[in-house]
């Protein structure tokens, strides 16, 4: 099984994030009574709660994922992997991540604070090398608390360290963002998630764009974007294996390779997904959480994931990937042939350069990648009519 703590706290909230986190109140969250210690308190409790209902199962990688977890001192995120320890069987070989932010995780003492509490992996949520692209998206840090950050790690001791970075910003070019990739990889990182910006409904910068008072790149630009950003991270030895991600050999996520293969995980925390003994449910988010984790109940909406659902999420899931759809993984599962379900649409994929079928497998090619939820959008209507189920929409 697969963990993920949700760690809801940020110094401030960026302009384009529409994830489950509250800003974390000057100088108010640390103390003995304010919302980080409350959360922790009820984090323990929830994980107990778990514990209870699992017994010692096994967990093979641990994820705080957030919100901002660099965010909680090294002492208290120890104690919880602590509790992590008592409650499941973490292997000793287990990868354990922790997402940071460089406006909270910018000195070495901290780091190997991080480091001796058992964090194994970080990844640093960098985004752009670009101080008004910052500031555009809202983010708390500048380019050189990030490089100081990324060297501050490094020099603490972690030798897992990956690098987040956002393609298609307002304002951005081509060149742009060579130039950002060319500054991130001088940097060494061990792996890299390089997205493109979605824009969140509701969101500031969703609702200056709307205004006409930020412009995207334009399609093409941003093609040639995603294009370029693959072309010179494979050239400095990082591989991609997902649509946004890419490892040096030995590198790989395993965490996010583990949900990508369909492994069973279970999440903490206020607006945390779980899929788990084939059911999945997302927490509630704020006060409710609390409720629910102080009724000592789990969630109650969950939903039991029938065969067609699964197969849904084989391929979803599947398709993200390097490797692609194993045929033999979806006959096992849905007792059909996926050539026969999807024999014309898959032909006319791979003639478009979008797709390749061969040696037992299904996957994108990176053209493909680019407009991978149109691709997903269509094989799921086809598969619903396949198998009768036709009410389910992709998540
Ligand atoms: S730091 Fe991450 S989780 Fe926090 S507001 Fe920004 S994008 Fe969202």
């Amino acid at each position: 099984m697969l963990l993920y703590v949700h760690i809801p706290f940020c110094r401030r909230k960026c302009r384009y994030c529409a994830f489950f986190s509250r800003p974390l109140p000057e100088g108010g969250g640390e103390g003995e009574d304010g919302p980080l210690a409350r959360y922790l308190a009820a984090l323990g409790e929830e994980l107990s709660q778990w514990g209870e209902r699992l017994g010692g199962r096994e967990v093979e990688s641990v994820f705080f994922g957030g919100g901002t977890p660099s965010l909680v001192e090294p002492e208290a995120l120890a104690a919880v992997l602590e509790r992590v320890r008592r409650t499941f069987a973490l292997r000793p070989d287990a990868e354990i991540s922790m997402e940071a932010n460089p406006d909270s995780l910018h000195t070495e003492e901290k780091a190997r604070g991080f480091l001796d509490a058992g964090i194994n992996r970080i990844s640093l949520g960098v985004q752009s090398f670009d101080d008004g692209r910052l500031h555009t998206l809202g983010r708390v840090h500048r380019v050189e608390e990030a490089r100081a950050a990324f060297r501050a790690i490094r020099k603490a001791g972690c030798g897992n360290l990956s690098l987040d970075l956002m393609w298609g910003l307002p304002g951005q070019t081509l060149e742009d963002w060579q130039a950002e990739v060319r500054e991130a990889l001088s940097l060494e990182p061990d792996h890299l998630s390089a997205y493109g910006l979605t824009l969140e409904e509701g969101t500031p910068l969703a609702e200056d764009v709307e205004k006409g008072l930020l412009d995207l790149p334009s399609e093409e630009t941003q093609c040639a974007m995603y294009l370029e950003g693959i072309r010179l991270f494979e050239e400095a030895g990082l591989s991609q294996y997902e649509i946004s991600n890419f490892a040096r050999p030995g590198f790989r996520c395993r965490h996010n390779l583990g949900y990508w293969e369909g492994r069973d995980y279970l999440g903490l925390g206020p607006a945390a997904a779980s899929t788990l003994n084939g059911e999945r449910w997302t927490n509630p988010e704020g006060e409710a959480w609390f409720e629910q984790v102080r009724e000592g109940r789990p969630c109650a909406e969950r939903e039991a994931l029938d065969t067609s659902t699964r197969a849904l999420e084989l391929m979803m899931l599947r398709l993200r990937t390097v490797k692609g759809l194993a045929l033999d993984d979806y006959a096992a599962l849905t007792g059909r042939a996926f050539l026969d379900e999807h024999g014309a649409f898959v032909r006319r994929l791979c003639e478009g350069g979008l797709a390749e079928a061969k040696d037992g497998t299904f996957r994108l090619t990176r053209q493909g990648m680019l407009v991978s939820n149109s691709i997903l959008g269509e094989l799921f209507e086809e598969e619903q009519e396949s198998s009768g189920l036709r009410e389910k929409k992709p998540t």
